[in-house]
């Protein structure tokens, strides 16, 4: 073997804890593995046809980098008609390969070396990493003894105590948490941001899963300081489609499309086709999984509650974050161990969402009532065994 160096920084880089958790009890047999975010119904069937029709009619080139731009009208459309927010197919809006590129070529346009992002935490874990690799510095906002939100006095404090910030980041209803902001909420965080030259990211993935009232963006109150970050992912139920998108200021995504041009050049054409139709004729389709995931949260809250569990508040997105109960000795990540062995349920212990939610751990509910009722069977079993 030759004496050749990689990126030596890329040794700092973990593997995701949420799949090296997940492989970790993957051999236990019978498992149910409530571990990942993923939606379990299948892509709708119009969707589908549509990407099987762009087969069939031989589209098989390069789209423009930014995207077809059918797709990048619907999305503007999309925009106007879920938030009254205008954004210019031409100018002012990027199809990605799913959030996640979305989010990598957003930090890289926007960090010079050691610019901080700040983000309330518990976080998505990628946040992390991903600001490491664009040469930033990702500082995580503990805010589990708020409910989970971000105040606008906290944000002030942070800010004040990093002046070097470039962009908060945040994401609602939140991964892990299940929380999200209010319309009250997000003005008066935008209030503070427009007091000071930094960018909000608005990772807004599980917008179209929110259970208790209408989302809102922040991109309503202060545009021009707003970076949305969406896609069909959870939404559509398309996660490995990877179509995602960027809507932001003229000035900012023509810096963001030099970065995704470079590393992507443009997402999949057929994949495109498809979230065509997503966007323009999806809001039925949506609106059946949306009352899917609220009868499956309904199940499992009642059941942990009972069960004596305290949660954070569970509005949105398909997760509940579920404090460590007080008779279990121990933290998340032992809890998620003794789970998984025992009663044989996976979950992702709080940890891999930061320091922040070490006493925690996460359930995903993307999955059939039929396991999540199975699931709930064996927890009190091992709650009545344990307690
Ligand atoms: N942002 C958050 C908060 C997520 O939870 C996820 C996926 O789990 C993503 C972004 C990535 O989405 P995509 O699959 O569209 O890349």
């Amino acid at each position: 073997m030759k004496n050749i160096k990689l990126n030596e920084s890329l040794a700092a880089l973990k593997p995701s804890p949420i799949r090296t958790f997940n492989d970790s009890i993957s051999g236990i047999e019978g498992i149910i593995r409530l571990t990942i975010g993923e939606p379990d119904y299948p892509t709708p069937r119009f969707i589908k046809d549509a990407a099987i029709d762009s087969i069939d009619k031989s589209f098989n080139g390069y789209s423009h980098s930014r995207g077809l731009i059918e797709l990048r009208e619907v999305i503007s459309q999309y925009m106007d008609r879920k938030y009254g927010l205008t954004y210019s197919a031409t100018e002012e809006i990027i199809v990605t390969v799913g959030a996640t590129e979305a989010l990598f070529s957003t930090f890289y346009a926007l960090l010079n070396k050691g610019e901080k992002i700040i983000t309330p935490s518990p976080h998505y874990a990628v946040y992390g990493t991903q600001v490491g690799l664009a040469g930033g510095v990702f500082v995580p906002v503990d805010v589990t003894n708020d409910d989970f939100i971000l105040t606008p006095e906290r944000l002030e404090a942070t800010l004040a105590e990093h002046p070097e910030t470039k962009a908060l980041l945040f994401n609602y209803p939140s991964n892990p948490t299940g929380v999200t902001y209010t319309a009250e909420q997000l003005q008066a965080l935008a209030e503070v941001i427009k007091q000071h030259d930094i960018f909000v990211i608005s990772d807004e993935i599980y917008s179209e899963l929110t259970f208790d009232g209408k989302h809102t963006s922040i991109a309503q109150y202060i545009p021009d300081q707003t970076i949305v970050i969406n896609g069909a992912s959870k939404s559509h139920s398309m996660t490995g489609w990877r179509m995602g998108f960027i809507c932001g200021p003229s000035w900012v995504i023509s810096e963001i499309f030099k970065v995704h041009q470079s590393a992507i050049n443009a997402p999949s054409t057929q994949a495109q086709y498809a979230v065509i139709k997503g966007y323009a004729e999806g809001d039925d389709a949506i609106e059946e999984m949306r009352q899917g995931y609220i009868e499956r949260r309904d199940l499992l809250v009642a059941g942990f509650e009972k069960l004596g569990f305290e949660l954070a508040a569970p509005q949105g997105a398909f997760y509940l974050f579920i404090k460590v109960p007080a008779w279990f000795d121990g933290d998340g990540y032992e809890f998620a161990t003794k789970l998984a062995h025992e009663a044989k349920v996976g979950v992702v212990p709080g940890s891999a969402f930061g320091e922040a939610g070490k006493n925690h751990f996460r359930l995903s509910y993307a999955a059939s009532t039929e396991k999540l009722t199975e699931a709930l069977n064996r927890i009190t079993a091992f709650v009545e065994a344990n307690n």
